[in-house]
């Protein structure tokens, strides 16, 4: 590949997206679609570096440092701060799209663009449809389901998937050279697939305790059947809306590895489907001690 995209894993991915540049196909509108910290909105900034950056993305130009700082004036960045997108966002970047720019393309970085109003969608697609001149839009979705069709035909979807174990420690490894291969190892397999709860970890030592703490936990309920203990638990952890879903991807870790060794078939895959059921159940905003107990209660 000709650049160095700062990420771990993804590589048919970034491959496909040099590739489009080089043969001069790019899309008007992309969509990096998966799961949250797997490297969608990396890709996207470092995308936006490629095609901004006048000497082939050289890290320490103008552009490059600003863009790295979000205060570059044609590449307009909106993260996740929890919040929906409105339509006076909406409004006031197709005007900043409209104005003339200083650089190669105007580029529009939203990240989950599910958090989008209906009122903000429909404001969008026209210029989805008829973007300026060189507008590029590079979207990044946990939830497909949830964006509205009309918005999916206008984009070129890209789907990203949890980075392989081996991968993970490989690139750490590298990165990393005077990190010890146990410590590697253990924060490969605490960051189940996802690259950024990697550097997460790698960054922050009280985070590793956290992790191991809920492992040994969640190992402890699924061997011993103390519902005093269980439901405890629930109640320290109910109003910890992150616990919680690090709680139901630590748990299908844990039973999915057993499974693989060959362990408590079909009683694992029943509690499978229940993990399944609960986060469901808490995405639908079903009141998460409830759902936790009767998890606790099933497994
Ligand atoms: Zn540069």
């Amino acid at each position: 590949m000709k650049y160095t995209w700062r990420i771990i894993g993804h590589e048919r991915l970034t491959r496909s997206l040099e590739n489009d540049l080089s043969t001069d196909n790019l899309g008007h509108a992309y969509l990096f679609a998966g799961p949250e910290k797997v490297g969608k909105f990396t890709v996207a900034k470092t995308f936006a570096h490629i095609l901004q950056c006048e000497n082939n993305f050289c890290h320490t130009c103008k552009t490059c440092i600003q863009i790295d700082k979000n205060s570059h004036p044609d590449t307009i960045v909106f993260r996740d701060d929890g919040g929906s997108i409105g339509i006076d966002v909406i409004r006031e970047l197709i005007m900043r799209l409209n104005m003339s720019a200083q650089s190669k393309y105007k580029i529009f970085i939203a990240e989950n663009i599910e958090r989008m109003t209906e009122e903000a969608c429909n404001c969008l697609l026209k210029t989805l449809e008829e973007p300026p001149q060189n507008t590029i839009f590079l979207f990044t979705a946990i939830y497909l389901k949830r964006v509205l069709p009309t918005i999916l035909s206008r984009v070129r979807i890209l789907k990203f998937h949890h980075c392989p174990e081996g991968v993970l420690i490989e690139r750490l490894a590298e990165l990393y050279p005077e990190t010890g291969e146990e410590t590697i190892e253990q924060i490969s397999k605490f960051s189940l697939g996802k690259p950024g709860v990697a550097f997460d970890l790698m960054n922050d030592p009280q985070l590793i305790s956290y992790y191991k703490t809920l492992y040994s936990d969640l190992q402890r309920f699924l061997d011993h059947k103390g519902i005093f203990d269980r439901f405890m638990y629930v109640k320290e952890t109910e109003n910890q809306p992150r616990k919680v879903n690090d709680i139901l991807d630590i748990l299908t870790h844990i039973i999915r590895s057993r499974l693989m060794a060959g362990d408590g078939q079909p009683h694992y895959t029943k509690i499978l489907d229940k993990i399944d059921y609960t986060k469901f159940l808490l995405e639908h905003n079903i009141n998460s001690k409830l759902a936790l107990e009767n998890l606790m209660l099933n497994i």
